[in-house]
């Protein structure tokens, strides 16, 4: 084994976060590796390589926007890129900057403790290697480790069993054969089109009917790609602009929604029949209120429920596809064919509510009142959210407790990049930033900037560590709770809403906009981390020095 060797920081993960982690750290004169469990990079670009995988926000907005240069290169060649374009655009990136040999791939963090007397993190990977750094960066996002799939007899069956989010890289034979898919999240309503054209037939089990909105993917707006790429940096602007989560995309004909009841109903439904010909996340921003009135979410979610309605001929089945919940309350899906897929003969659903899941059997899968033969059976169950990469990675403070020992009623962060008691471990996009409601290029970007921003503040000012006081975690953690109150959303079921066993919930990313998050973090930064510990060295218990400005309340 080569003698350990020592960083000031190791990013773990090299996906959209990690691969400009990696070039920012380097630009800073910081001695810097990321490791990347996959044998490539790429991150969840990487990963979900299942049929039909592309971005659900526009491609002229979902990309790097830290060069002009880079930005204007670069050719989308569609409204929304596929998963192979991301990934070739990921490569390039890592080739044009020159960033490979700092990134170790096919080596998984599978340890990392902080040694106080070194104010080191002494990390651990897969092949052994140990490595020592001064700051440890997540960059594995938010939906990468899947979720279990707790369904009795997996193992038994005795055809093809594939994860949507670890599609083989040499593909799936998918033609003459009999495909069950079990999850109706984003990944199998976008696999669900190309699968239904090549299999023999296709079972969707289904639990939940979701939203899924036309995306209207079609050839690039050159218009607007030569807009933004006269001053790239505008789009930075935009995103931290953005009141609402910041991935619906700019710009709407209509201009900033009114409340619901503002426009008459002639005038509403030219609303929703404009925002719906835009296709794709712009179905959020119809109605200022429709996130929190459930009257205004009514006209949305039925007027979705219409098109469903006249898209399915089978009038039963369209009724299933039907989602009954409010819309928007999960992010929406995007696809390409999906309602009229179901047209199709070799398409069924399997409502696994009126006939539950049994088990899975040597041939296939057996509900409660029947069995389905199946060659194949895809599971797009979705993800471990928020914790699951986190976890992998087996972190420990100096107690021996891991970062999300404290997060059994939720998580628990100070502006979702640090957590207290571990000192030096940021999250790029974590648990209580915008994450995974707003669009994960730009915050990423802004995330990595404020860490290396701290970083700098930290060497220039001879502290050795910074992480967050309890008190102003609480702070933030419950700010964090209080602006998703009014949310239709925190009543639904998905991954972004934290269920405890009394009944509480609380909603994990942060909801109120990202121009007050990214305000909050830039004030942060610029009156020397208030809320924050600076130490200089391991007994030292001092706090920046001076006058300090509030912690963020
Ligand atoms: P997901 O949205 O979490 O959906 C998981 C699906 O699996 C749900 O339908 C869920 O049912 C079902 N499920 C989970 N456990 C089950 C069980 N034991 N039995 C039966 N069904 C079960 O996962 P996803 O589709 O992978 O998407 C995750 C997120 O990734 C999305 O919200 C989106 O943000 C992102 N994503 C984005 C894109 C894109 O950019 N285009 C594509 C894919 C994913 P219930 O609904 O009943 O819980």
């Amino acid at each position: 084994m080569p003698p350990t060797e020592d960083f000031d920081v190791v990013v773990v993960g090299a996906g959209v976060g990690g691969v400009y982690a990696v070039h920012k750290f380097s630009q800073e004169g910081l001695k810097v590796v990321a490791f990347e469990k996959a044998d490539q990079i790429g991150g969840v670009w990487n990963y979900n390589r299942y049929p039909g995988a592309r971005v659900d926000v526009d491609s002229l907005e979902y990309t790097y926007v830290f060069s002009p240069e880079l930005y204007r290169e670069w050719r989308w060649s569609e409204r929304y890129a596929s998963q192979k374009e991301l990934l070739e655009y990921l490569n390039h990136v890592v080739d044009r900057f020159d960033l490979r040999g700092l990134i170790r791939t096919g080596t998984a963090v599978i340890g990392a403790d902080w040694r106080p007397e070194a104010q080191r993190y002494a990390v651990t990977a897969g092949d052994g290697s140990t490595v020592t750094a001064r700051f440890l960066v997540m960059a594995t996002g938010n939906l990468s480790e899947p979720r279990d799939a707790a369904i009795p007899g997996l193992a038994d069956f005795k055809g093809e069993v594939v994860r949507s989010s670890r599609w083989p890289a040499d593909g799936v034979e998918l033609t003459g054969r009999r495909v069950g898919i079990i999850g109706t999240g984003s990944s199998c309503v976008q696999a669900v089109p190309v699968i239904a054209e090549q299999a023999e037939h296709l079972h969707v089990f289904q639990r939940t009917a979701h939203y899924s909105i036309p995306a209207r993917n079609g050839p690039l707006d050159q218009g607007l790609y030569e807009t933004f790429c006269a001053d790239p940096s505008q789009l930075r602007a935009l995103w931290k602009g953005s009141k609402l989560y910041g991935a619906e995309g700019s710009g709407s004909p209509l201009g900033a929604p009114k409340l619901a009841a503002a426009y008459s109903p002639t005038e509403q439904q030219e609303r929703l029949e404009t925002q719906w010909a835009l296709g794709g996340q712009k179905l959020h921003v119809v109605f200022a209120d429709q996130a929190t009135d459930k009257a205004a979410n009514d006209l949305v979610a039925e007027f979705v429920r219409n098109k469903i309605r006249q898209t399915v001929k089978d009038p039963v089945l369209a009724e299933k596809l039907c989602p009954k919940y409010p819309i928007g309350t999960r992010r929406l899906i995007l696809d390409t064919g999906y309602y009229e897929a179901w047209n199709r003969e070799n398409m069924s659903l399997v409502d696994i509510l009126e006939d539950p899941i049994d088990r899975v059997t040597e041939r296939g899968i057996k509900t409660r009142d029947q069995h389905y033969d199946l060659d194949l059976i895809v599971l797009a169950l979705g993800f471990k959210a928020f914790v699951g990469e986190i976890d992998q990675a087996n972190i420990r403070n100096e107690k021996g407790l891991s970062p999300t020992s404290a997060w059994t009623r939720g998580p628990r962060t100070l502006l979702g990049l640090m957590t207290a008691g571990f000192p030096n471990f940021f999250t790029l996009t974590g648990p209580g930033s915008p994450s995974v409601l707003a669009n994960l290029f730009p915050q990423n970007e802004y995330h990595v900037d404020w860490v290396a921003d701290c970083i700098k503040y930290l060497d220039d000012n001879g502290y050795s560590s910074i992480e967050p006081e309890g008190e102003a975690q609480d702070r933030w953690t419950n700010r964090v709770s209080e602006v998703a109150l009014r949310l239709l959303r925190l009543q639904g079921n998905d991954y972004m809403v934290h269920r405890n066993a009394d009944g509480t919930r609380v909603f994990i990313p942060w909801a109120g906009g990202v121009d007050a998050y990214a305000k909050t973090a830039d004030e942060v930064a610029a009156t020397g981390y208030p809320g924050f510990k600076l130490r200089r060295g391991a007994d030292d218990g001092s706090k920046t020095p001076g006058a300090r400005a509030a912690a963020p309340a």
